[in-house]
């Protein structure tokens, strides 16, 4: 055999070698189904949270079918629900146990919030405070709540919860980690607010579904041939994995309140909070007016900011005090000082006295024109009177020297 060709030979017999594995590599890539189970929160007797004739049970269901269908059509992945009705009943570790059992990949629970103020609205996800399920699924949480931005619904942030002995506060994240399946829990919005309320049609809960498959979607950076949905070049970005698990914030928001400046064109005081937190971000702010027995609706706190303005009709600082309050993303309150109104309120006086200094002063010089104008007219008359005398006069005059050349 000619050096050529046994060197070609020998080229073509490693290649081959080398693609075989290859290919057999990515035969079975393709093949293998990622597993993603989705978990409708509570069930028969465990109703969830029910507000205003709604129970979680029932929407979570909606929301949880609406999610597997959108995301049966992407390739490459099984989609299964734990359970199918919102009468079935199941324990945690049921839930947990059908996930292992099945093989899930990823774990994904469905849920809606309520407060027991009922002062909270917006979207959160709980992780577990451990390794590369926290890392996961925070990267997957981050992706869903800016999906969840897009309609409107208020980011509350990615959150965890240890018990004191050092363990996920949340079953099914305490057990997702044991089985070695990412768990995450979503709360889509709040059921009991009015920022909130307007998601719980059908139609938003349906969307809401779609929204949990695109997150899902990005998230695994998969495609859909049916669709023709391609996320497979979608950049997620992990957080580092902690090293210790990720402990439960222990210290309130810092929290204080100023009189800025009062603007007399539009009859406003203007105020200032600042706020700080060090473990997680200020999500709302309000002020009460009635010496912190009850405050105004809570606003969103704008993250890039350490202070938020507000301003106050002068007509609403009837009160003596006012005070502010501020809570992290983890429901954590602080309440500022109170600031006393007694400076609007001379501040007001102080303005009423000038307006009526002024008015006087205008009333005083509208006088003093009508006397001038008065006057003037007066002295016209004389003038006039003057001049007809004196023309008179040498009318008199002239006729005197007539007469006597006469
Ligand atoms: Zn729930």
């Amino acid at each position: 055999m000619n050096r050529r060709i046994k060197i070609l030979m020998i080229a073509f017999m490693i290649s081959f070698m080398v693609m075989m594995p290859v290919q057999e590599i990515m035969a079975d890539k393709s093949n293998e189904e990622l597993v993603i189970v989705i978990d409708p929160g509570h069930g028969g007797s465990q109703k969830g949270a029910d507000y205003n004739g709604i129970m979680e049970k029932d929407i979570n269901i909606i929301v949880a079918k609406s999610m597997a269908e959108e995301l049966s059509k992407y390739d490459g992945v099984k989609v299964v629900l734990t359970h199918e009705s919102a009468e079935d009943e199941m324990s945690i570790k049921e839930r947990a146990e059908f996930a292992k059992k099945v093989k899930a990949d990823y774990f994904f629970c469905i849920h809606f919030n309520a407060s027991g103020n009922h002062n909270f609205y917006g979207a959160e996800t709980w992780v577990t405070s451990y390794g590369r399920y926290y890392s996961e699924m925070y990267a997957f949480s981050e992706i869903l709540l800016k999906e969840f931005e897009k309609i409107g619904v208020y980011d509350r942030g990615i959150k965890t919860k240890l018990e004191t002995d050092g363990t996920d506060y949340y079953g099914v994240l305490r057990r997702g980690a044991e089985f070695d399946i990412p768990a995450v829990i979503i709360e889509h919005c709040h059921m009991d607010h009015e920022e909130d309320t307007k998601f719980l049609d059908e139609e938003k809960l349906i969307q809401f579904g779609q929204m949990d498959a695109v997150a899902v979607a990005k998230f695994l950076q998969l495609k859909s041939s049916e669709t023709g949905a391609d996320y497979s070049d979608y950049e997620v970005t992990f957080p580092e994995e902690p090293q210790i698990p990720i402990p439960n914030d222990e210290t309130p928001p810092e929290c204080h309140l100023t009189l800025v400046s009062m603007n007399d064109g539009e009859e406003k005081a203007v105020f200032r909070i600042d706020a700080s937190d060090e473990e997680y971000p200020i999500l709302y702010y309000g002020y009460s007016l009635d010496g912190g027995e009850t405050f105004t609706t809570l606003s969103r706190w704008n993250r890039n900011e350490s202070f938020m303005e507000f301003e106050l009709p002068y007509g609403d600082c009837t009160v003596e005090n006012i005070i502010a309050v501020v809570y992290n993303a983890y429901n954590m309150d602080a309440k500022s000082e109170t600031v006393s109104l007694n400076e609007i309120k001379e501040h007001l006086l102080k303005l009423e006295e000038e307006e009526r200094a002024a008015k006087e002063a205008l009333a005083e010089a509208e006088t003093y024109v009508v006397q001038r104008q008065t006057g003037g007219e007066i002295y016209l008359v004389i003038a006039v009177l003057c001049l007809l005398g004196i023309v008179i006069a040498i009318l008199g005059l002239i006729l005197d020297i007539k007469k006597a050349k006469m």
